[in-house]
């Protein structure tokens, strides 16, 4: 349950004063609709008021507080032009515009023969000084509640900055002292001050200097909430080593057969990731381990070696893909060596429906089935196993912890994880969402792939392309033809790869395939199995083929607006082709002009094919929020830490949360107590849950 000293800040916006149903909406949709929420909402900028010139010595275009005397109101003629104050002091005269003047308003807020502060832009207008609607207009007397550093905040269309201002002052009111959970001589040492103080400060910066996400307050308020991920993920680990693993100790007599079937040798990264994952599973903890490697680099044979171990053993492993082309594939590719090995290998899809499900999962339960292969069909209810020692979570980047905690209840007692992930994820990344995770990579490729050959084009070059096409399929080439999403909407993306789709087959005719989300399942396959099969050789696809889909004789890649793909997908698909004997070619098709972020994108791209490298330029590119798409990708979202720029702030909250974990697991010490808290403020309610008095 979370603390009662929280709920105010979990209180809905709509709580607070000057939000009504409109603002509500709106605000919501910015920062989120709890007053928590516009807590986090930290200003970008300053406007400096602190400027106070005499009429005489204002700047054209300068942000400046004036003290003036109101001279002649002059309301207009006519209702468009603009109400004008003339107002004075003893240097000099000048004019206050309004528009769209109503009521008495300006009679009351600024009456002839007064004198009034007014703050705002001053603009000299046929070399006169004059200000188009003042920020602030207050009496002499009310001076005090002019804020001279006023804090800027991100907006949205239909939200400006003064009601916004007033409703995070609202939340910021509501603001309770909470108990401190950071360690007091490590907050001394960095100079960090008490949270609740922090949090005013950063909304209240009394300099250009504090708005740095290195300034104290700013940094505090990141490691806090750093430290609450840490910690959320050391507690999931804690409780996944809590619960008993299986010995599961193979005999290797499954794995030599497949070995001597598979046409080529490990690479020595496939045999150290090998022996590590034998350690995990062998040992009578659970395994979690996260197995990383690039595109290409050979992650499925792993996965398939260490599914054998469990078979040996007497067990059945699982193995989960996030589409039903690439479970299918797996199944596909893995069926000719499960049977030179006498394994019994199931696929197990949203397709197997009726009969045909109820004898998959008879043949499961009974433990008849040795390996299963499927989509997240594999989570229904009814799917039980006999005896899951193993599973396997393909292209991890696409599923969340969710998934991950409940494959493994499927296990019952001590199944055993591992996670293969495609996209390489940057080290500081990694950290946040893998935290809990034990990390196996796949530094090294098979040997013999050569480099692929990438270019960069501009859309106007459409008949070079497909001159060159020709050529190519002249020569035996397969390729793939890739459209881009068209801004969220999967109709219009279908529609544009069934449009070059079309193009094509009136110049290349019926070796044009085309393959797309909308499609039936069983159609994909087709157009899948007629594409590996040689029958078409030109697959016009969108971005479907994405993940992990394996032909190597494909060895053509266009990218068709390219600009619109950010750089780990670009990446990813350009490891679909380079995977065969022969050489292969990426051609990256623009649309120009081209921005400076897709330019150096697509400039990247060329220079490298190091999936570390590029994900870490992607990074840069895109700020870590944005990377892989943080919503589907499982990957933590930070409101207040940027862990590319605070990479020692979240080393520092990684170990933190250990020796934390190791001195007090059940966060019962009074800084346990607080750390608790800490966990509420920012929303990982899920990991209290597996404290033994949560
Ligand atoms: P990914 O890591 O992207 O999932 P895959 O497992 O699909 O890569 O492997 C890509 C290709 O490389 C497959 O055709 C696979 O058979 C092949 N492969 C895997 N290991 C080796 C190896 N040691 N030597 C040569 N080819 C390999
Ligand atoms: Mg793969």
């Amino acid at each position: 349950m979370r603390p009662e000293v929280l709920f105010p800040l979990f209180a809905p916006i709509r709580s607070l004063s000057g939000i009504g149903p409109r603002l509500e909406k709106l605000v919501e949709k910015l920062a989120g609709p709890k007053v928590v929420d516009l807590c986090w909402h930290l200003p970008v900028g300053l406007v400096d008021r602190r400027r106070r010139p005499k009429i005489a010595e204002a700047r054209d275009g300068e942000i400046a507080t004036m003290e003036i005397q109101v001279g002649l109101h002059v309301p207009p003629r006519l209702k468009r032009l603009p109400y004008r104050v003339h107002v004075h002091d003893e240097t000099g005269e000048m004019q206050i515009v309004f528009f769209n003047v109503h009521g008495d308003y300006l009679a009351k807020a600024m009456p002839e023969g007064s004198t009034r502060v007014v703050s705002g832009k001053v603009e000299f207008y046929q070399g006169q000084p004059q200000m188009t609607h003042p920020d602030h207009i207050v009496a002499p007397e009310e001076l005090a509640s002019l804020p001279l550093l006023e804090p800027i905040y991100p907006l949205t269309a239909g939200v400006t900055l003064k009601p916004l201002q007033k409703a995070i002052r609202a939340a910021l009111d509501r603001v309770p002292e909470l108990p401190e959970w950071q360690d007091g001589p490590w907050l001394k040492a960095r100079g960090f001050g008490p949270w609740r103080s922090s949090l005013m400060a950063a909304h209240m910066p009394d300099s250009f200097e504090e708005l740095d996400p290195d300034a104290p307050a700013r940094a505090r308020l990141a490691f806090d909430e750093l430290l609450a991920n840490q910690l959320a993920l050391g507690l999931v680990r804690l409780r996944m080593r809590r619960l008993p693993g299986r010995v599961v100790e193979g005999d290797g007599h499954l794995r030599a057969k497949v070995t001597a079937a598979l046409p080529f040798a490990l690479t020595g990264a496939q045999v150290r990731a090998l022996a590590e994952i034998d350690a995990d599973m062998v040992s009578d903890r659970r395994m979690l381990r996260l197995l990383q490697g690039d595109v290409g680099s050979g992650k499925t044979v792993v996965a398939l070696l260490a599914m054998l171990t469990a078979v040996e053993a007497g067990f059945q492993a699982a193995m989960m893909a996030p589409t039903e082309i690439l479970a299918r594939q797996h199944h596909a590719s893995l069926v000719p060596l499960c049977e030179a090995a006498g394994v019994k290998l199931e696929l197990l899809s949203g397709r197997e429906k009726g009969a045909r499900r109820a004898a998959i999962l008879q043949a499961l339960a009974t433990g008849e089935i040795d390996i299963l292969v499927g989509t997240h069909a594999l989570f229904s209810e009814d799917v039980a196993f006999k005896a899951l020692a193993l599973a396997v979570v393909d292209e991890q980047h696409r599923f969340g912890v969710h998934q991950r905690l409940q494959l493994q209840s499927k296990g019952g007692t001590g199944t055993d994880i591992l996670v293969m992930t495609a996209t390489p994820i940057p080290r500081t990344l990694t950290l946040t969402a893998y935290g809990d995770m034990d990390v196996s990579k796949l530094t090294e490729k098979p040997a013999g792939r050569k480099p692929v050959d990438t270019r960069a084009l501009p859309l106007e070059r459409l008949d070079e392309i497909v001159d060159g096409l020709h050529r190519a399929l002249a020569r035996g080439a397969q390729v793939y033809w890739v459209c881009p999403l068209v801004e969220e909407s999967e109709d219009l993306d279908v529609t544009a790869a069934e449009d070059r789709y079309n193009s094509l087959q009136t110049i290349f005719g019926d070796t044009v395939g085309l393959v797309h989300g909308r499609m039936k399942a069983a159609e994909k396959d087709t157009a899948m199995a007629r594409f590996e099969a040689g029958e078409t050789r030109i697959l016009v696809a969108t971005t479907v083929i994405e993940v992990g889909v394996n032909v190597p004789t494909a060895t053509v890649m266009v990218i068709e607006h390219a600009e619109r793909f950010g750089l780990a997908q670009l990446h990813q698909l350009r490891g679909r082709v380079g995977r065969g004997a022969d050489k292969s070619s990426c051609l990256l098709l623009y649309q120009t002009p081209l921005g400076e972020t897709a330019a150096a994108r697509i400039k990247i791209m060329r220079e490298t094919e190091d999936g570390f490298r590029i994900a870490e330029e992607d990074l840069r590119l895109r700020g870590a929020g944005e990377l892989l798409g943080t919503r589907q990708s499982g990957l933590p979202t930070f409101r207040l830490a940027d862990v590319e720029r605070q990479g020692d702030l979240l080393a520092a909250a990684y170990d933190d949360a250990r020796m934390i974990l190791d001195r007090d697991p059940e966060l019962e010490s009074e800084r346990g107590k607080a750390l608790r808290v800490l966990l509420y403020l920012f929303e990982r309610d899920e990991a209290i849950r597996y404290l033994r008095s949560g």
